[in-house]
C-alpha cells in the first residue's frame, strides 16, 4: 500500500508537494480497481483515474480533498453509482471516491416540529433508504426517481425527478440539511440557516461545491398500496391539458403520482402499443385508436396511494371521479393494484431484462431535457411526430413539473415558466452491430437541441452535458455568475467532479 502511495505521490504526480496531509492518507486507506470508474452507464467515455479511494467516513472523504488540494494537479471525482451518460463521475488522472462504500454510515430517524426525518449518506442508494425506512419506521421519503439505483448524493447534485414531483419538487426539495466536504477539504453542516450559502449551493450543484456525505430528507407515512393507471391519448392537446389539470390539483384530491410518455402508433414491440401493457394478461384493441391519430400516441401514468384497510369500492369512487374529468381514449386504460414498495421498484425488472438481453451494459445515448409548456406543442409537431415517430427503442417520457416546487436558490436551472415539462430519451438500444451506431444516435441528440435553440425555446438541459464554457454560461443564463461565486467560494482550486467540464483544475 505505501508502495501504491509512492507511486501516487511522486511517481505519476511528479510536480505535486505533498505534505503531512497526503502522508497521512497512506495506510488509512482503501483502495478499488481502478477499472471501477473508468466508464459509467452511458457507455460512451472512458477516463482513467490515478486511484480509486473507498472512503468508509467523512474524514476519509475530507482527508482526500485536503490530500489533492497540497498538490498542483489532483482532482477529486465523488462517485455516486456511476450511473452518469457522459463521464460526470469521471477524473482522468485523478482520484475517484467510491462513495457507495459510505452507504452504511448515518442511518438515524429524528423528529422535528412532529415531522420525521432520516439522516442518510449520500453513498446510500434510493433502493437501500427505502427498504430500511419501510421496514424499521413504516415510513418513506416524497420524492423520488423513477430507477432507485442511484445514490442519494449522485440525485441530489443534479435534482432527482419522478412523478412526485409535481406535488413535492424535485429530491432536491425535500432535504433540510447536509454535511458536505467542500473542495477546500473543511466539513461541514449546512442548511437554510447555517452555511445557508453552501446548501443552496450543494443542492444540484454537478458535485462542483462539496462531496455530500450526508444528507437529512423528510419522510411521510408509508402507502400500504398503489392504484397504477395508464390512459391513451390520440392527441398532445387533450393529454397535455388533462397532465396540467392533474399536477395543479390540491394534495388529497389528485392522483399521487403522475407521468406520461409516447409509443409509436404501431405494434413495434420496444416502441409501440405493447409497451403500454402492464401484465400478460393485458390486450391492446388498436381498433379503439381514432382514425385520425397520427404517428404517435400517449400515455399518461397516474397512481393513487391507499391504505390496505380502504374498501375498494371507495378506491374506486376516488380513481373513477378523477379518470372521469379527462379526455383519454375510451376503452383503452390499464389498472392494477400493486403493493406501494413494489410500484417504487418498478424499473428492477426492467434492469433484469435488460441485462438478460444485453442491452442494460450496452451505450445509453440519453437526452434529458425541461421544455417549457408554452413551446410543447411545437416540440410534439417537430420532434415526436417527425424525428422520433418510431420511438428510441425504450421510453420517451413527457410530463408537467411546477416551477413553484423548485427552489431559485438551488444551483440547478430550469425554464422560466410555471408549468414546464421534463423530455427524457431513454434509448435501450443493442450495442453496434445488432443496433444503430452510437454516434448517430448522438448526433440525433445534438439536432434535437439544436432545433430547440433555431426556434427558440425555452428550454434546459437536464443532467447538463458541455464542453466548452461558453455553453456552460448559456446553460446557466443569468445564474452564471453566481455559480462562479460559489465555485470560488467552496472550490476555489476547482479540485471537484472534473468531469462535468466546467471548470479547469487551478494551482
Ligand atoms: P454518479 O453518476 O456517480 O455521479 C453523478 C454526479 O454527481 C457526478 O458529477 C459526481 O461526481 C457527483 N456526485 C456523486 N456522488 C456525489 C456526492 N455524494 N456528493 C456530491 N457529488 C456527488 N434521474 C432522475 O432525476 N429521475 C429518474 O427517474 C432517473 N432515472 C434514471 C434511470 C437510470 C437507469 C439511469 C442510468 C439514470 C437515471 N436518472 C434519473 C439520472 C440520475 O439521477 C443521474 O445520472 C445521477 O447522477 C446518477 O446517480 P449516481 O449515484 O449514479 O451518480
Amino acid at each position: 500500500m505505501i508502495a501504491y502511495l509512492e507511486h501516487f505521490v511522486h511517481g505519476n504526480d511528479t510536480e505535486s508537494t505533498p505534505n503531512d496531509d497526503v502522508s497521512s492518507l497512506q495506510g488509512s486507506f482503501h483502495f478499488s480497481p481502478i477499472s471501477i470508474a473508468t466508464k459509467d452507464f452511458g457507455g460512451m467515455k472512458s477516463s482513467t483515474p490515478l486511484a480509486v479511494i473507498r472512503p468508509y467516513s467523512t474524514a476519509d472523504v475530507a482527508r482526500a480533498v485536503k490530500a489533492a488540494t497540497t498538490t498542483t494537479n489532483l482532482t477529486v471525482a465523488p462517485r455516486g453509482n456511476g450511473h452518469s451518460i457522459n463521464g460526470q463521475a469521471m477524473a482522468e488522472k485523478g482520484l475517484v471516491l467510491d462513495m457507495r462504500a459510505t452507504a452504511e454510515e448515518h442511518f438515524q430517524l429524528l423528529y422535528h416540529d412532529g415531522v420525521p426525518y432520516v439522516d442518510v449518506s449520500g453513498g446510500a442508494l434510493w433502493e437501500e433508504v427505502l427498504k430500511r425506512c419501510v421496514s424499521q419506521f413504516q415510513l418513506v421519503p416524497r420524492s423520488w426517481t423513477d430507477y432507485l439505483g442511484l445514490t442519494v448524493g449522485g440525485t441530489l447534485s443534479n435534482a432527482g425527478v419522478s412523478g412526485q414531483t409535481f406535488r413535492y419538487g424535485p429530491q432536491t426539495a425535500n432535504v433540510t440539511e447536509l454535511e458536505v466536504v467542500t473542495g477546500k477539504g473543511d466539513t461541514l453542516v449546512c442548511n437554510e440557516n447555517q452555511n445557508s450559502e453552501l446548501f443552496f449551493a450543494t443542492l444540484g450543484g454537478l458535485g462542483q461545491f462539496g462531496i455530500i456525505t450526508r444528507a437529512r430528507i423528510v419522510l411521510q407515512q408509508a402507502p400500504d398500496m398503489v392504484r397504477w393507471i395508464r390512459v391513451i391519448y390520440s392527441e398532445f392537446e387533450d393529454f397535455t391539458k388533462d397532465a396540467e389539470w392533474l399536477v395543479t390539483l390540491p394534495e388529497g384530491d389528485g392522483f399521487d403520482y403522475v407521468e406520461g410518455f409516447v409509443v409509436a402508433n404501431n405494434d413495434d414491440p420496444c416502441n409501440g402499443w405493447p409497451t403500454v401493457l402492464m401484465g400478460s394478461n393485458q390486450v391492446f384493441d388498436p381498433v379503439q385508436v381514432p382514425s385520425s391519430a397520427g404517428p404517435v400516441l400517449y400515455c399518461l401514468e397516474l397512481a393513487l396511494h391507499y391504505r390496505k384497510t380502504a374498501r375498494s369500492s371507495d378506491v374506486n369512487k376516488r380513481v373513477d371521479r378523477l379518470l372521469g374529468g379527462l379526455r383519454f381514449v375510451e376503452g383503452i386504460k390499464f389498472e392494477d393494484d400493486v403493493k406501494y414498495m413494489d410500484f417504487l421498484l418498478r424499473v428492477k425488472s426492467v434492469e433484469e431484462d435488460a441485462k438478460a438481453k444485453g442491452i442494460w451494459d450496452a451505450p445509453h445515448p440519453w437526452l434529458n431535457m425541461f421544455v417549457s409548456k408554452s413551446d410543447i406543442a411545437d416540440f410534439d409537431r417537430e420532434v415526436f411526430k417527425k424525428i422520433l415517430k418510431h420511438g428510441v427503442g425504450g421510453p420517451i417520457l413527457v410530463y408537467p413539473l411546477l416551477r413553484s416546487k423548485w427552489d431559485d436558490r438551488h444551483s440547478v436551472v430550469v425554464p422560466d415558466s410555471n408549468i414546464f415539462y421534463i423530455i427524457a430519451l431513454l434509448r435501450f438500444i443493442p450495442p453496434p452491430p445488432k443496433g444503430p451506431p452510437t454516434d448517430k444516435l448522438v448526433s440525433q441528440n445534438n439536432a434535437i437541441i439544436q432545433l430547440c435553440y433555431n426556434r427558440g425555446y425555452n428550454f434546459k438541459l437536464y443532467l447538463p452535458h458541455y464542453l466548452s464554457q461558453d455553453n456552460w454560461m448559456r446553460h446557466f443564463g443569468d445564474k452564471w455568475t453566481r455559480f462562479v461565486q460559489r465555485k470560488q467560494n467552496f472550490d476555489p482550486m476547482a479540485i471537484l467532479a472534473p468531469g462535468q467540464k466546467i471548470f479547469s483544475r487551478n494551482q
